[in-house]
């Protein structure tokens, strides 16, 4: 089963991160994440996931129970998340700023794929973050991974974010034994052509232009490119799924999203073996997250 490497490699990422999320890289360079650890800035117990997990797994579901990607359906399973704990282990504990106002919007009735914001300011990485499961849908085309964007972040910078990252995890499923440099080369040619004379396109192009090696230029915090810019740092500098995750909890700040997307990314270039046990153990309910897996791929060998 391929699903299960990219969606249990996000969901330890984002578990191994919640911890210290909001801690600066200077603090966790003096005293490094080196595991699962509980408590910290949320309060939680050891293995707890955030919104990054939740969503993506609501994403999931929704796509599983409608067999189609459904823009008002997903917006409603949001909102049961949100509202009413589903998809969290307890109870939900984290939400971004544009995630929340986009729930607000469809609450009082708006179409999903209006409730997303469309400023400047609206380019979290709070779409980038739960957008993996799409990675696995054959033929998916770009205004449909643009859409599951925009029902909270519509701002084309956020959308072509997002259709990036799963070009690169297609590429990464499509061209195994590739190195992730020629992996993220391959998705940045497929954007470039595609969005052509986008005046958005320049955001994106130190990641273009593998322009990504010094640390002290990389920032962690929760601005779509720069996360965008952190995971791609984290995997080009370390050989294996512990060391990228780690590194990308210790950059600091927005830990948790980080270290999910990356963690998705560096599932499925070295495969679920290589994501240590004892860190999937210590994630309680971890066999829901399988048993979804399992229906997504089912869904996704239909498609
Ligand atoms: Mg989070």
């Amino acid at each position: 089963m391929k699903v299960k490497d990219g969606i249990i490699g996000l969901v330890v990422g984002d578990a191994l991160g919640v911890p210290v999320e909001f801690q600066s890289r200077y603090s966790l360079k003096m005293n490094p994440v080196e595991g699962m650890i509980g408590h910290g800035t949320h309060n939680q117990p050891e293995g707890s996931w955030s919104d990054d997990t939740s969503m993506t797994l609501a994403t999931m579901a929704s796509i599983v129970n409608k067999n189609a990607i459904d823009y008002e359906d997903i917006m409603k399973e949001f909102c049961n998340w949100f509202l009413n704990d589903k998809y969290c282990q307890k109870e939900q504990f984290d939400i971004g700023i544009a995630t929340q106002n986009a729930l607000i919007e469809y609450r009082k009735g708006i179409p999903a794929l209006e409730c997303g914001g469309t400023g400047e300011r609206d380019n979290g990485n709070g779409s980038l973050m739960r957008i993996l499961p799409l990675a696995y849908i054959p033929d998916i085309d770009y205004e449909t991974i643009e859409n599951v964007s925009a029902v909270t972040h519509a701002h084309k910078r956020s959308r072509i974010a997002c259709v990036l990252y799963v070009e690169i995890a297609k590429s990464m499923l499509e061209n195994e034994g590739f190195p992730i440099e020629e992996h993220i080369e391959i998705a940045s040619e497929k954007i470039q052509a595609y969005y052509r004379d986008e005046p958005e396109l320049k955001h994106f192009k130190r990641i273009f232009e593998d322009d990504l090696d010094d640390e002290d230029e990389i920032s962690s915090k929760g601005y779509v490119i720069y996360t965008f810019e952190s995971v791609i740092y984290c995997l080009k500098n370390t050989s294996n799924y512990k060391d990228a995750v780690l590194k990308a909890v210790n950059l600091g700040e927005d830990t948790d999203t980080v270290a999910a997307i990356c963690g998705g990314l560096a599932g499925i270039y070295y495969g679920f073996d290589d994501i240590p046990i004892d860190w999937i153990d210590a994630i309680p309910q971890i066999d829901k997250v399988l048993s979804l897996c399992e229906k997504y791929e089912a869904f996704c060998n239909e498609y």
